[in-house]
């Protein structure tokens, strides 16, 4: 645990990023009295929002790459959690001088009053169960049946700012990442109420080894106390497995759907059922009653570009889900409709074999519309499958812009039908970021007659 004075300490942030966390630790640091200096390796046009947020602050900044003679007199560094810390030379040599490390989350965590923090992992599921707790905590906060509740963490907002408000009897709501959980382990901390969704391989690029990476997640209850909980779904056995072999066997608390909350969930498919479920179990040991999570639930209509409901034209509801960048999570969306959907995919190359997703476009959607890049391999790919029988569904390969293939989309839908644009590619043949794609979607949706 590092008991470090800030005022007046100098203060190395290491990774400025374009995501906030980079910014709320700077401004924190500088509002305590800190000497802060900001390095990152992008050059300062890459940056210049981020830069333009700290304005008017004394900030030093060394941008396009770090120097080591910032670490000259450094008290404490605060490292990014998108710094691959083994692979940095500037980290290393940090380390090397006794330079104590941190982080924004670990910041967050060793200034924190609150009791109950709800800490939320895993490798899919992590924001929307998080923002679903959220909501439901949230409506019990509203009926005045608990405490101030605050959500941040991964899920892009920083909770630095808002120490000075929070209190002993509020809840905290984290979504930590397993980069955040490897940084926390320095602190030997584990929140009260652990969530792991699941652990499926990813970010192996990072952790080396699957196992490397499932471990990273179990110090999400490595650190819990004996009265702490750790909720896992009733299903996942291997997981049970892995938290009963870090010693948590007699804190853990495994959930299961309550199919009461069916009628209240807005969010499609089995993926988000089980989002609910650990939202509901995580809420209920908290004390919230049934009818506030209703409520909660009624009023989750989705994170943003996930899955996330538009609206109804002409009888047919329209979601977008613009963040799906990999055909595994097109495969999650098409799956999550009862009645086969309309679906929207293509956008940028990044070398993902689609045959998987293709054949299953085919079979199950009711119409696949390609656009973009990668639109026609994909349009040959499930026509082929089309040809060959599997289904009697429809494809169109639409050359012309974006509005064009959500009008296609849209041609082809039925009163009571779904049309979801989940492109399985990533949005640089067309726009800046998923984000832009989803607004584009948005906008050309609600163009669309009523
Ligand atoms: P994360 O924050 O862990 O990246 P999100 O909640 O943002 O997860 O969801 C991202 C995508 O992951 C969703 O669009 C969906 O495709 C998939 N997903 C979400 N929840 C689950 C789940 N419980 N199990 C499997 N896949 C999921």
């Amino acid at each position: 645990m590092i008991n470090l004075d800030i005022k007046d300490a100098n203060v190395v942030v290491m990774g400025l990023g374009r995501f906030g966390g980079g910014i709320a630790v700077t401004r924190w640091l500088v509002g305590r009295g800190a000497r802060v200096t900001v390095t990152d390796m992008a050059p300062a046009d890459k940056l210049a929002d981020s830069v333009a947020q700290l304005a008017g602050l004394p900030v030093t900044f060394h941008l396009g790459g770090h120097d080591t003679a910032d670490l000259e007199g450094c008290d404490l560094l605060v490292v990014s959690p998108a710094v691959p810390k083994d692979k940095s030379d500037f980290v290393q040599q940090a380390i090397a001088r006794d330079i104590p490390l941190s982080s924004e989350m670990n910041l967050f965590i060793q200034h924190c009053p609150a009791r109950r923090i709800v800490g939320i992992t895993g490798s899919a599921g992590k924001s929307t169960t998080t923002a679903m707790l959220g909501a439901i905590l949230a409506a019990a906060e509203l009926a005045g049946t608990l405490r101030r509740i605050w959500v941040g963490g991964n899920i892009g907002c920083s909770l630095l700012d808002e120490l000075e408000n929070l209190a002993a009897d509020d809840i905290v709501v984290l979504e930590l990442s397993s980069f955040q959980l490897d940084d926390l382990a320095r602190l030997k901390w584990s929140p009260s109420r652990a969530v792991i969704t699941n652990i499926k391989p990813n970010h192996l690029d990072r952790h080396g080894t699957f196992e490397a990476y499932a471990d990273a997640k179990m110090n999400i209850v490595r650190f819990q106390r004996p009265e702490d909980v750790v909720f896992v779904h009733g299903c996942d056995e291997e997981l049970a497995e892995r938290v009963v072999r870090v010693g948590a066997a007699s804190r853990l608390a495994r959930y299961e759907f309550d199919p009461y909350f069916r009628q209240y969930i807005q969010v499609p498919g089995r993926h988000n059922q089980n989002n609910a479920a650990a939202a509901v179990a995580v809420a209920r040991e908290l004390g919230v009653d049934d009818a506030c999570i209703a409520q909660g639930l009624a009023g989750f209509v989705g994170l943003p570009h996930r899955l996330e409901f538009v609206a109804e034209r002409a009888g047919v509801r329209y979601y977008n889900d613009s963040k799906s960048t990999t055909p595994e999570s097109t495969q999650i969306a098409v799956e999550a409709f009862e009645k086969p959907p309309v679906v929207m995919v293509g956008g940028g190359d990044k070398g993902m074999p689609f045959d998987t997703l293709a054949r299953l476009l085919a079979e199950r959607a009711k119409a696949t519309v390609c656009y973009g890049a990668t639109g026609p391999a994909l349009y040959d790919l499930v026509c082929g499958y089309l040809d060959a029988g599997e289904r009697a569904g429809r494809a169109a390969l639409v050359a012309g812009d974006f509005a064009a293939a959500v009008h296609k989309a849209a041609e082809f839908a039925r009163p009571g039908d779904v049309v979801v644009l989940s492109p399985a590619c990533t949005s640089y043949d067309m726009f800046i970021n998923y984000e832009q794609r989803g607004d584009a979607f948005r906008e050309a949706v609600l163009g669309l007659a009523e």
